[in-house]
């Protein structure tokens, strides 16, 4: 059996959705959800940076995330039946988020196995063959193949396979070819 790798946010969980709605509420920030999407919040916000940091490593932040595609949940589920499936979330990088994305996936996509998490850094270590991931520089990291989960911010990246949502997740992985 050949192995996905899959990113948990911006490609089965929506941390973009949450992250606007409550800068919004507790910043006052006043931009549209597509320039929230490109900011570099450092750069662009600084003064709401270092805040907006603490407020996302708050332990219950990623607890109530919306599924970034209902379809992730269906076709998750069969393509566990011909891939192992993995999910590999840099984690590290909000290091309070651990509890709050152990028990979403648990809530979420109970059908697979927790074994199979992995909480990273650098998904260079993540030795599947494929990883879908929304980050560029985590799929040039990847050894394996990088499928790029399409979101505007990586629009301009060519470099590798692209898909859009999760119908096209599956058009891509399904049916198995035999050889
Ligand atoms: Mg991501």
């Amino acid at each position: 059996m050949k192995s996905i790798a899959v990113d948990m946010d911006q490609v089965i969980a929506d941390f973009i959705g949450k992250a606007y709605e409550s800068a919004k509420v507790r910043f006052n920030l006043d931009i549209t959800k597509e320039e929230f999407e490109k900011a570099k919040l450092e750069v662009d916000y600084p003064h709401i940076a270092k805040d907006f940091f603490l407020m996302i490593n708050e332990p219950d932040f990623f607890r109530d995330f919306e599924l970034e595609d209902p379809d992730a949940v269906l076709v998750l589920k069969e393509l566990s039946e011909h891939y192992e499936i993995y999910i590999a979330t840099a984690a590290m990088d909000v290091p309070g988020c651990f509890n709050a994305k152990y028990e979403w996936l648990l809530e979420h996509f109970p059908f697979l196995n927790p074994a199979h998490f992995i909480f990273c850094g650098d998904k260079k270590v993540v030795k599947a063959d494929y990883l879908i991931d929304d980050n560029v520089r985590q799929l040039q990291s990847f050894t394996g193949e990088g499928i790029l989960y399409s979101q505007s911010y990586n629009e301009d990246c060519n470099e590798f396979k692209r898909v859009r949502n999760w119908k096209e997740v599956r058009e891509l992985f399904l049916p198995v070819k035999s050889k």
